[in-house]
């Protein structure tokens, strides 16, 4: 077998029907919607029914979503747009973000806590509350980790911050970063109580370098771009239209997701690995993970070995988020939930999808424990 992908964290292919909705907008149907002829308006047409999918699947009004570049973009509108011109903003946030949350508030004049994710890989909604004080401005929780897809109570969360916000005079708003989360979770916003929500094409089997950001009215965001006013000026710039098109579209695929096949799929990984190779152990909550995420530390090998020893026979895993992989460190994700260096540097994350079959899983389960075993025997451990 060849070309057997686990790697739908990091990115996944784009729906066949996907790709047809977009492929017109790309040739044919190339008007700019700043345009007043009618090739623009088609278009803005384009524009406002992709614009209306996205707010139907979040229970939100048009009007709140914003199209941007990437979740990565959408992120930093909604962190720093938000933080623009507050005196002494005070954040709260959790040490398993993804970069494009962390590292925004890193720039920004901001004082951040993070909040601990413990060895579950899941944070404790009274830690926000221990945490909050008159100057907090912002809570940005991620829905589910990217590395070891541990799930976080936001719906909890947003009851909790409501409640604060109800005796206090200046608001606390609450974003989440839903990258991960929108293939097998719910996602209304009046459900979650969140004031701000990102998504990404990419990884829900739309086009790379398309998101989206859900700001809820009366939220007010500064704009951290200068230029024209697309998207009510806080994303100037010409709308990728035909990726709009194409994250619209995957919304509406996102009914294809088999979530309990894949969770089936995922257990049959988890428990045949625990049991067949010795020294291995889960990373984050069992439980409260995300259908589609295995992230396992094999001790005594390096996870990179693995990687490629597993590329070799054809198969695609990852040791961590496809952002970081160009960086000797280990995952910080898997520091902050308590793993030492070396056992963070020997695990390795494999994540399920739509097309993934039972063959390639125990494909995957009949290369893996050899693998390992020479690995070991190499480095003698
Ligand atoms: N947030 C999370 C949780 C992610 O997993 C990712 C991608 O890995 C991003 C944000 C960034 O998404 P994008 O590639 O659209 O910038």
């Amino acid at each position: 077998m060849k070309n057997i992908y686990f790697d739908y964290a990091a990115t996944t292919p784009i729906d066949e029907n996907v790709f047809k909705e977009m492929s017109p907008y790309l040739q044919e149907k190339f008007g700019n919607p700043s345009s007043l002829h009618f090739f623009g308006q088609e278009a803005v047409f384009a524009l406002d029914k992709a614009r209306e999918k996205v707010a139907t699947f979040l229970g939100a009004n048009e009007r709140e979503v914003i199209f941007t570049s990437s979740a990565t973009e959408a992120n930093n509108i909604a962190l720093l747009g938000l933080l623009q011109g507050k005196e002494n903003p005070h954040v709260i946030t959790s040490s398993i973000e993804h970069k494009s949350v962390l590292e925004p508030l890193n720039a920004s004049k901001a004082e951040i806590t993070h909040l601990p994710a413990y060895k579950t890989g899941i944070i404790k909604v009274e830690d926000i509350l221990r945490e909050i004080k008159e100057e907090t401005t912002l809570v940005s929780i991620m829905y589910a980790n990217s590395e070891i897809g541990t799930l976080q109570p936001i719906k909890e969360i947003g009851e909790a911050v409501k409640k604060i916000n109800e005796k206090r005079k200046n608001k606390i708003f609450f974003h989440t970063d839903a990258v991960q989360a929108v293939n097998y979770l719910p996602c209304r916003v009046d459900d979650l109580g969140v004031d701000m929500l990102t998504i990404s094409g990419h990884k829900i089997y739309g086009p790379k370098g398309v998101g989206a950001l859900y700001i809820r009215e009366g939220t007010k965001i500064s704009s951290i771009f200068h230029g024209a006013l697309q998207e009510r000026g806080i994303r100037p710039g010409t709308e990728n239209i035909a990726a709009i098109v194409g994250l619209g579209r995957a919304i509406e695929e996102l009914k294809k997701n088999n979530k309990k096949r894949t969770k089936e799929l995922r257990d049959k990984i988890i428990n045949t690995v625990l049991s067949e190779i010795p020294q291995t152990k889960l990373n984050g909550s069992r439980e409260n993970r995300l259908a589609n995420n295995v992230n396992i530390t094999f001790k005594g090998v390096e996870g990179e070995s693995v990687l490629m020893a597993l590329d070799q026979e054809g198969v695609a895993v990852s040791t961590g988020s496809a952002c970081a992989s160009h960086s000797l460190s280990p995952s910080y994700a898997l520091l902050a939930i308590g793993l030492s260096h070396k056992d963070a540097h020997g695990s390795l994350r494999i994540t399920l999808g739509r097309l993934t079959t039972e063959k390639e899983v125990d494909y995957l389960l009949e290369k893996l424990p050899p693998i390992i075993k020479k690995l070991r025997k190499i480095s003698g451990k």
